[in-house]
């Protein structure tokens, strides 16, 4: 996907500030602390260059940046010690406004018993073993065709 260059002007992980606290910088990606944070140990995993959706990034700088997720994440727990830890990222598909910034990043957020941080997963409900397994069979000859056309 191609971004507008205005989008590019305005995205402030591209425009990064340089006095922006970094966790951590390579050639691919940095980790930062949020200027927002959810908590006060979230950090943001965000590779350098502007991608808006998951898909859209190449596997070797997907690879470098779930691994550097990892070894952070490791890094947020010895830091702050928590009860558990989420590992959140968004596609906002049809830009319906479901990711505030839409710049791709990776958030590592260390979760506490006694905070009050919630993600509403809103569930449907289990919709039993037979539209499990129409769905699982939709799903993998998606897969499959994107498998067999090379797309990814
Ligand atoms: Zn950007």
């Amino acid at each position: 996907m191609v971004v507008p260059t205005d989008e590019l002007d305005a995205c402030p992980f591209c425009r990064l500030d340089p006095q922006a606290p970094l966790v951590y910088e390579d050639e691919l990606a940095i980790a930062m602390v949020p200027p927002d944070p959810i908590n006060k140990y979230q950090v943001l995993v965000i590779p350098r260059r502007h991608y808006v959706d998951f898909v859209d990034i190449p596997d070797d700088l997907a690879s470098h940046l779930f691994l550097l997720t990892k070894r952070l994440s490791q890094a947020v727990r010895d830091a702050c010690h928590p009860d558990g830890m989420t590992h959140i990222s968004d596609d906002d598909i049809t830009r319906c406004g479901l990711n505030m910034l839409s710049h791709y990043k990776i958030h590592i957020i260390p979760r506490f018993r006694d905070e009050h941080i919630t993600i509403d997963w809103a569930r449907e409900g289990s919709p039993g073993q037979i539209v499990r397994k129409q769905r699982s069979d939709e799903i993998r000859a998606a897969y499959l065709a994107i498998v067999q056309a090379g797309r990814l």
